[in-house]
């Protein structure tokens, strides 16, 4: 390519002088800058001598030059940075022709800030969504084997009380739960005031809130809590949602199967899992239409929650239940809703057959 032998460019040589018109020559060694009329003598600019931060912005071109007080070049052309690229090969402001965009403090700040709130809408929004998703991909058997792996993993055998445990699953067919999944209750031997359901029909319930149960309506009401948040896959989800930054990491690696794995290793969260209280209306509701279903007073679940309280020692930590749970007071008021939205009239007693199994829970209780 044919350069031209001279370019037309503004001189600065002070800060608080304007810039001047000079004609610029680039010489083998370096730049001649020639005033108009020659109002100053010529310039020279030796090529190693021109300052490394040079820079090029589309057709502007500026170079600087000196010490203090820095001269400063600029020459506005499609061509002159190519034109002195290939006459000083040598020179270092060839390398950074582009300007590194110096960026904007405000500018930075705000896309950290985007940063930030993108990352916190992906904890609280998306990463929950995701796990949701990925619960709902896993077929109900693959859930109830699941709900198997963990049940072998939270209950020690040797803590099974086996007569009650019979009775309760008695209980619970007597109540006619409509469910996919094959349901099992057990009764583990431990003086925690305690119940936990487990993905896949699986439920447990500690002696240490057993005891304290004086109505079969309480057992009931219990029994169908526990048994929502089992069927509408709470436990599950919940338990996805706790471990989801994890699952956003298998996820991203494509591998579903892996969440099974991270719940099992995860299996001691299960008794003092915390479900939203959106997630805890639903299984008081849940309970509450299965004492419906069944003709029970729905009072029975109102003394469950009292039973829970109860069990709060003055000043003491309240029991996982209790904690994990919404307040009593806004369950007892959740429940007077739903007797509203769903009224209907109790047996005066519940039937024979749910007061037998109860008669032979409460004595298996001395
Ligand atoms: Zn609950």
């Amino acid at each position: 390519m044919r350069y031209p032998s001279s370019y037309s460019g503004m001189l600065t040589q002070s800060p608080s002088l304007p810039a001047v018109p000079v004609e610029v020559t680039p010489e083998p060694e370096g730049l001649k800058l020639e005033f108009e009329a020659n109002r100053q003598p010529a310039l020279f600019w030796p090529a190693p001598q021109l300052h490394p931060h040079a820079y090029r912005k589309a057709d502007l071109t500026v170079l600087r030059f000196g010490q203090e007080p820095v001269l400063a070049l600029e020459v506005v052309s499609p061509i002159f940075a190519e034109h002195i690229r290939q006459a000083y090969p040598a020179a270092v402001f060839h390398r950074n022709a582009l300007p590194a965009a110096k960026p904007n403090r405000s500018a930075l700040y705000l896309l950290l800030l985007l940063l930030i709130g993108g990352l916190l809408a992906c904890y609280f929004f998306v990463l929950p969504a995701l796990a949701d998703w990925a619960v709902r991909q896993l077929p109900p058997e693959a859930e109830v084997k699941l709900g198997q792996q963990l049940y072998a993993q939270t209950v020690d055998p040797n803590d099974v009380d086996t007569a009650r445990t019979k009775e309760v699953n008695r209980f619970l067919q007597e109540l006619r739960v409509v469910t996919q999944y094959p349901l099992q209750v057990t009764v583990v031997n431990q003086e925690t005031v305690n119940a936990f359901a487990l993905p896949g029909g699986q439920l447990v319930v500690y002696t240490g809130l057993l005891n304290r149960l004086k109505s079969p309506e309480e057992l009931a009401a219990l029994l169908g809590h526990e048994f929502a948040h089992s069927q509408h896959r709470h436990t599950l989800r919940a338990l996805a949602r706790s471990l989801s930054t994890y699952l956003l990491v298998s996820l991203l690696f494509n591998d579903i199967s892996g969440l099974a794995a991270l719940l099992l290793e995860n299996a001691d969260q299960l008794d003092s899992l915390q479900y939203s209280r959106s997630l805890e209306e639903e299984a008081d509701e849940q309970g509450f239409l299965l004492l419906k279903a069944n003709r029970l007073a729905p009072q029975g679940m109102q003394r469950l929650f009292q039973r829970l309280q109860e069990a709060v020692p003055a000043g003491a930590e309240p029991p996982a239940l209790l904690s994990t749970h919404p307040l009593t007071a806004d369950r007892l008021a959740h429940l007077q809703e739903l007797m509203k939205r769903h009224p209907y009239q109790p047996t005066p007693a519940p039937a024979p057959a749910l007061q037998q199994i109860w008669a032979r829970l409460d004595t298996a209780t001395q």
